[in-house]
Order: structure tokens, then C-alpha cells, then sequence
């Protein structure tokens, strides 16, 4: 007996239920594959595809030590593992359950085209708890944060699996070429990109586990590195959310905060999951008539708004194709709430550039930052000046970011336009004591 374990964004061999109940069901003769689905732009997205290349072949390397190999195709999803099933007249096909609309048209699509043969379809791979898991009394999803956590908490999770031995390639399969950055984009990276892979996963998370306790003070701070930066690790699922909840444990209050985040994780996919089309339309509908202006989402996307804090964002964005949890609140609220431009604007601009650019995180915290989602206080506007000067007290971040104000002192860095000294820097683009009333006007609230 053969069957087909397919990878998705569950690029690892430790605690991989996929891969560890394929493998159980035929004895280890096991065809891993994995298909360059053309269907996915973020495929082509340039940091994220050369993470995906990165993570492929660690993960190629994993399969080895378990004695197959990945194999890979190109071209439609369905059409291809089809064809790879037939050839090795696989039982089964296994495969992760996910969230997106996508995901869910890929799994009709591969029944389909799987027929008789079964499709295995493997909960709690990408997210710790799946989706409808726990509901609320009277609703198929949760709609608010804190009741969803509580429960989430109390949901028993599997013990983590090992890496799987005594894997077989079915003979006479191809395995093709596994793909390198430059088969999937042309684009260029970010400079100061993380490397890819579940071996750099493994050995992030164990740095990360040895000084969580940084988290409690440091979670907040982004002139610190003081969060895990596991994120594209977890989008593409070279680690498992699982295993990374139980080992940080909830021993200390900087670990249960830690692993509240993956709460949040979770709580977001839940609510993609029950409303797909939140990826694009509005959660809930604010009557929102967004401006629109060009110059000023290039400002924004750029870097140049005139607003210290807002530009070093953006910038490190541009430059480690990742951004601070604190600095997305900042930037995402500055151009949904102060300019009043479309959320959907920035999920874009986010999503051409984020290493970790997942479609349930990004779409549902934009939502969350427009106030079109879950977000309990949707009409708050932050006052970007005092989130810069509570969260980069001494503008250590803006200097780092936004060089051509480094000579500025402390607090002051955060309103050049103010300080009277001579920088090379543009004035504000918005008039940022007015902004709450602007915002507040615009929407009705
Ligand atoms: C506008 C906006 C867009 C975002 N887009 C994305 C995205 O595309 N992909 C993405 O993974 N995260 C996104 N986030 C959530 C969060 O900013 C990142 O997950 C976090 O900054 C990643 O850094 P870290 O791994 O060091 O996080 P840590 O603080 O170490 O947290 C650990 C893990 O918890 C999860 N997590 C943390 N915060 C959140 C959150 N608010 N929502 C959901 N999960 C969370 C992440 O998987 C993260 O890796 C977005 C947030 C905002 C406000």
C-alpha cells in the first residue's frame, strides 16, 4: 500500500501528524510531495519565495534522514497530485487542514480529482487548536478575543510526534528538482532577511525558549528584540504551533503571554475560517467611504510620511521584509485611522513584502487595526506621537530606521518638524491634532 502526504504550509518532519499518519497507513512507503502551485501569488512574492525555497530544501534534507525524499511538481494542485497518485496507485492522500477561501477550494478541487482514492484531511497542523474546535454557545465561531482564549487554553493538545523513520519512496518516482529562490521569482529580497527552513526554526525556538523571560518587559520595546520572530517559521509551518505552545509553557507570566499571541494566532484563522471572504471584504461593515489618494499611500509605503515613527516602520519593513507587532499597529492605524485610506491598501502592501505574510494574520489584524473586525473599540484612533514616545522612549528604533534624523535627541526625535533644528526630512503629511475628529467624521461614529 502507498499514499501521498502533501505538503502545504507544514514544511517540517517534527511533529507532523500529516506525514505521521500517511506514513502509519502504509507502512512507510510513502510518497512526500510537494506542489509549486501556480495558483498562489505568495509563491511569488520574493522574500516569502525564497524563504519557501529555503524551507524545501531543509525539509528535502529532513525526508532524507528518514530515508525517502521530497518530490516536487509544478502546475495545478489537484491536476498534479492526481497524476502522482495514479502513477503509484495510492490509497490515500493526506493533507493539512487550513483556513483561506483558497484552501478550501483546493480541498473540493482535490477531492475532485481524487475520485475513489481517500482524501485524509489532518487537523490541528497549522493552527494548536482547528478551527470549530470550540465555539460559543449559540455561534459557529468567536467573534471576541477574550472568551475564545479562555477556552483555548483549556483544549488538550496531542503530545508532540517525532520525526518519522524508515520513510520509502515508492520505486520509479521522480522526485524532481526541489526549486531554488530564483525558479519561483525574479524579484529582489530584503536584505536582512531570516533565513528558511525547520533546522533554523528548531534552533531559533530553542534561543527563544532560553530568554522568553525577556518577553514580559521586552514584547512592546522595538528598538529590542525582544519577541520570537518565529512568525515565517510558523506560516510555513516550519515549526509546530503545537509543540512551540507546550514547550513555552505557561510556567512564568512572560510565557503565558508569549503563548496568548498564539491564541491570537489561532482566534484569527478561526474567524477566516467561519468568514472567508473577510480576506477582502469588510468583517463588519462600518459604512466606511475610504479616501483615496496615491501620494499619500507612496508616502506611506515608503517611508516618507514626515511621521518618525510611522517611517521607521515602514522601512524596516522594506529592509528584513518583517515589522515589529507594535510598529504594524502603528503603521496600520496611521493609514487606515489618520489618513482614512483603505485597509485593504496596506494588507497589500504588507503582503508584497512580509516574510511572514499569512493571509488569516495579516487580513484579520488589518481588520482589527480598521476597525472592521474584531476589534471591541473600533473607532480608536492612536495618537502615533505617544506611541512613539511611551514604546521607543529614547527614539533608539527611529534612529536605527530613519538616519537622517539620528543626530536629533531622546523624545525630540519623534517630532522633528517641532524641535526647530535643520533635517533633511519631510514635514507630516496629516495634521496629526485633528486627526481623531477627521477619522470620526469620516466614518459617522
Ligand atoms: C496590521 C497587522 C498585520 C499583521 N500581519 C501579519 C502577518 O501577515 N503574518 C503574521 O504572522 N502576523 C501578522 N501580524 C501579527 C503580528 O504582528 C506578528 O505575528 C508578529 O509581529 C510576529 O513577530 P514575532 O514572531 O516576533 O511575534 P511574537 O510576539 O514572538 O509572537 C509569537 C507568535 O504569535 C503569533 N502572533 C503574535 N501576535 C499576533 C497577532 N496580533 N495576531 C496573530 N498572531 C500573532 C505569531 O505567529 C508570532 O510568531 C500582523 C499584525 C498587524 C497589526
Amino acid at each position: 500500500m502507498t499514499t501521498v502526504c502533501l505538503f502545504t504550509r507544514d514544511l517540517r518532519v517534527h511533529d507532523q501528524p500529516v506525514l505521521h499518519a500517511a506514513a502509519e497507513q502504509s507502512d512507510g512507503q510513502v510518497v512526500p510531495l510537494f506542489v509549486v502551485d501556480d495558483a498562489i501569488e505568495g509563491f511569488r512574492v520574493p522574500n516569502r519565495a525564497r524563504f519557501l525555497a529555503e524551507s524545501l530544501a531543509d525539509l528535502d534534507a529532513g525526508l532524507r534522514d528518514a530515508g525517502a525524499r521530497l518530490v516536487v511538481r509544478r502546475g495545478d494542485v489537484a491536476a498534479e497530485v492526481r497524476k502522482v497518485a495514479e502513477e503509484v496507485d495510492a490509497t490515500a492522500v493526506h493533507v493539512a487542514g487550513d483556513v483561506s477561501a483558497y484552501a478550501g477550494q483546493r480541498r473540493g478541487a482535490l477531492e475532485d480529482a481524487l475520485g475513489d482514492r481517500e482524501l485524509v484531511v489532518q487537523d490541528a497542523v497549522v493552527t494548536v487548536v482547528s478551527p470549530g474546535t470550540i465555539t460559543p454557545t449559540g455561534g459557529d465561531h468567536f467573534k471576541i478575543f477574550t472568551p475564545y482564549h479562555r477556552k483555548w487554553a483549556d483544549v488538550e493538545t496531542r503530545e508532540p510526534l517525532d520525526p518519522p523513520r524508515g520513510l520509502r519512496l515508492p520505486k520509479g518516482v521522480k522526485a524532481g528538482a526541489v526549486p531554488k529562490a530564483k525558479d519561483l521569482t525574479d524579484g529582489d529580497t530584503a536584505p536582512g532577511l531570516l533565513p528558511g527552513g525547520e533546522k533554523a526554526a528548531r534552533a531559533r525556538l530553542d534561543d527563544w525558549l532560553d530568554r522568553i523571560d525577556e518577553y514580559a518587559q521586552g514584547q512592546d520595546l522595538p528598538a529590542r528584540d525582544g519577541t520570537s520572530r518565529l512568525s515565517p517559521y510558523l506560516h510555513f509551518g516550519c515549526l509546530s504551533p503545537t509543540e512551540i505552545a507546550r514547550r513555552a509553557g505557561t510556567g512564568s507570566e512572560a510565557a503565558a503571554q508569549f503563548v496568548r499571541q498564539l491564541a491570537w494566532r489561532d482566534f484569527h484563522h478561526q474567524t477566516l475560517a467561519a468568514v472567508p471572504r473577510a480576506s477582502r471584504q469588510d468583517y463588519r461593515d462600518r459604512g466606511d467611504r475610504w479616501r483615496r489618494d496615491d501620494d499619500e499611500f507612496a508616502a506611506w509605503a515608503e517611508g516618507r510620511t514626515g511621521v518618525p515613527i510611522v517611517d521607521a516602520g515602514m522601512r524596516q519593513l522594506h529592509h528584513e521584509g518583517w515589522m515589529h507587532n507594535r510598529l504594524r499597529l502603528i503603521t496600520g492605524s496611521f493609514l487606515t485611522k489618520s489618513l482614512y485610506l483603505d485597509w485593504r491598501l496596506g494588507a497589500r502592501h504588507f503582503l508584497d513584502h512580509l516574510v511572514d505574510g499569512d493571509v488569516a494574520n495579516n487580513q484579520m489584524n488589518w481588520q482589527w487595526v480598521a476597525g472592521t473586525g474584531t476589534d471591541t473599540r473600533p473607532n480608536r484612533v492612536l495618537n502615533v506621537i505617544t506611541q512613539a514616545r511611551r514604546y521607543d522612549p529614547d527614539g533608539e528604533y527611529v534612529r536605527r530606521w530613519v538616519p537622517e534624523l539620528a543626530e536629533l535627541e531622546g523624545k525630540k526625535i519623534h517630532e522633528p518638524w517641532t524641535s526647530g533644528t535643520e533635517v533633511d526630512y519631510p514635514d507630516p503629511i496629516v495634521d496629526l491634532d485633528h486627526v481623531g475628529e477627521t477619522f470620526r467624521a469620516a466614518r459617522g461614529a
